[in-house]
């Protein structure tokens, strides 16, 4: 298998894009050096929001457009560094006017509206712990989350309320203030428009030391019950430095992000990186629509986009020759994160775009970019990259006297040495599942990975959906990359089902393309396919045509849930359940 992953990246051939960063440091170096002189030292203390806004306001560059929105109904509104400064002193005002303090908690529900950000950079303002949900959650993951999360203020829409939240929301007893974005608010509740409408546009931002709780994001929920990873202040340095290495950031480059902030990534790199790396950052309200998407790149010249496989496969869906409609002159770099980056899509990118995905790894718990695809470093499709400067990654394995460090080529747990600033500080309510992740003093990712000779990483599957047969491990991630390289296949999702003789056998669910019908000779016909690819032993024995695949709103497929509805299991947490059709 080592040796299929090595050959796999020579055999489609390397691509590079010579921006001339390097991704190496030289020891003794500070590797956050660069973003800890960003950051003043302010009062003593330190806030994301005052590095994101205040900080720029202070150094004259107010009228420089930080938020250009698009509306889904075709509206725009541009948003500088002083408006968004104001806006978010003005939410800020609103809480304090409440009598809530530095330390209660904030939950915001509702889509890519400007309020949303006003609301995310003014709770940091004001010393409040901000949590972001996606707005097309169920009633019963809203709850939970809010109850472990000891919320104090929802802001949302008068919709959500009426059909999510009004039920229930006498019985959380924290809940002291629920803040409705408009001019009009059910009776129990704030209307947000007019509350704003008469705050003060001046609001002095809160001294929040290093370790003060600034963030909670809630975990993907891909391989169970979602958990509550708490953020600090600090993490600042990191977002800085992250954003600006990996991605790329500067003053006045034109940035998007499409993930949403009720994701990790749709916060550090949607929210926080960008604003405090002086950028114009793009927010689309609309879900993804391949001519939309397509169409805001030219029209807004789009500078570095930041995005996710899965949208990266719908737009291989789509076809090239849609996008030979539109000119993505301006882009200079384009990174993925969230699920594996199929080789075949960094090639496609690359001739398509003019430049290639670049792939980076990281979790909700990481709180920054880890591992990545560089600017100015050589791409291995298929690969994740090298770590950051100042990031300690290692393949460990288990042994007889605690975790034991891999050499090159090897298979284990993808570890790494805590101690970056966005680190996690504690999973809530869940003590024991955060003292898990660390042993022998790694932090253990759950994901299992190999390192190449040259230091690049490369993705194997996650711990529990790694499939045993034969004697063979296989990783989903590499029967899946080798079934969508067939013409048919848009998407696979691959798992292990218990065989007497071998085991476990490999079994895929996959969606088609257009054009394609699903019939006996197309299941041969990508069998044979796979067969050829990865040998008999690691092509699946059956494929399954589906309209979707199950995935999470973060766009990541739920093998596990393949995997217990093959076995007749309960399906476990699904909260964040977006599509599955048979
Ligand atoms: P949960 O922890 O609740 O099961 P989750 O792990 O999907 O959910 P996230 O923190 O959103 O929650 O996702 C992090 C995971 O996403 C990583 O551990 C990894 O499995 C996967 N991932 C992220 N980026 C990449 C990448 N570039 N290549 C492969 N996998 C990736
Ligand atoms: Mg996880």
């Amino acid at each position: 298998m080592t040796q299929d992953r090595v050959s796999l990246a020579s055999g489609v051939g390397a691509v590079s894009d010579a921006s001339g960063l390097p991704n190496t440091l030289t020891e003794g170096d500070d590797p956050w050096g660069h973003a800890r002189s960003l950051i003043d030292g302010w009062k003593g203390g330190i806030n994301i929001a005052h590095e994101a806004l205040d900080r720029h306001v202070a150094d004259g560059h107010g009228a420089q457009i930080a938020i250009k929105w698009l509306g889904k109904d075709g509206s725009t509104q541009d948003l500088t560094y002083t408006d968004l400064t104001e806006l978010a002193s003005r939410f800020a005002n609103v809480l304090v006017d409440h009598g809530l303090r530095k330390g209660d908690s904030v939950f915001a529900l509702m889509g890519r509206v400007p309020e949303l950000y006003a609301a995310a950079l003014g709770a940091l303002k004001a010393g409040l712990i901000f949590t972001p949900l996606f707005s097309a959650f169920g009633p019963e993951p809203i709850r939970t989350r809010m109850e472990i999360g000891k919320a104090n203020v929802l802001v949302t829409t008068a919709s959500i309320y009426k059909r999510k939240i009004s039920k229930w929301r006498d019985e959380i007893p924290t809940l002291k203030l629920v803040l409705i974005v408009g001019d009009d608010a059910p009776e129990d509740c704030i209307a947000l428009g007019p509350s704003m409408a008469s705050a003060a546009t001046a609001f002095e931002t809160v001294r929040t030391a290093p370790e003060d709780p600034a963030l909670i994001h809630f975990t993907s929920g891909t391989t169970g019950k979602p958990k509550g990873a708490v953020h600090v202040h600090n993490a600042v340095i990191y977002h800085a430095f992250s954003g600006n290495y990996a991605l790329r950031l500067s003053p006045g480059t034109i940035y998007w992000c499409t993930a949403d902030p009720g994701w990790v990534t749709g916060t550090t790199y949607g929210i926080i990186s960008p604003l405090v790396n002086r950028v114009t950052m793009l927010v689309d309200e609309a879900e993804f629509d391949i001519d939309r998407w397509y169409g805001t790149i030219e029209k807004e010249r789009v500078e570095v986009w930041y995005s996710a496989p899965t949208a990266i496969r719908m737009m291989m869906r789509a076809g090239n020759a849609t996008a030979a409609k539109y000119d993505f002159s301006s882009l200079v770099f384009l990174a993925s994160v969230g699920e594996p980056l199929n080789p075949e899509a960094v090639i496609w990118s690359k001739e398509v775009f003019g430049q290639p995905f670049h792939d980076n790894w990281w979790q909700t718990e990481t709180g920054g970019i880890m591992i990545a695809n560089c600017p100015g470093a050589e791409v291995r499709p298929g690969s994740m990259g090298r770590p950051l400067p100042g990031i300690e990654a290692a393949i460990v394995t288990q042994a007889n006297d605690g975790m034991v460090e891999l050499g090159d080529g090897e298979i284990g747990e993808l570890a790494l040495r805590p101690g970056w600033p966005s680190m996690m500080r504690a999973y809530l309510n869940e003590e024991a599942r955060y003292q898990k992740c660390f042993r022998d003093g790694w932090y253990l990712s759950g994901d299992l990975a190999m390192r190449d000779k040259d230091g690049y990483f490369w993705f194997v599957g996650r711990a529990d959906d790694l499939i045993k047969t034969s004697g063979h491990l296989i990783g989903p991630f590499e029967v899946e990359s080798a079934l969508i390289e067939h013409e048919a296949v848009a998407e696979a999702g691959v798992i292990g089902v218990p065989d007497e003789t071998a085991g476990e056998l490999v079994k895929a669910y996959v969606t088609l393309n257009p054009g394609f019908q699903p019939d006996d000779d197309l299941e041969q016909s990508i069998r044979g396919h796979a067969r050829k690819k990865l040998g008999p032993a690691v092509a699946p024995r059956e494929i399954v045509f589906r309209k979707t695949l199950p995935k999470t709103r973060s766009g990541k497929i739920m093998r596990r849930l393949l995997k217990a509805r093959e076995l007749g299991l309960p399906e476990g947490d699904i909260s964040t359940l977006e599509t599955d059709e048979t």
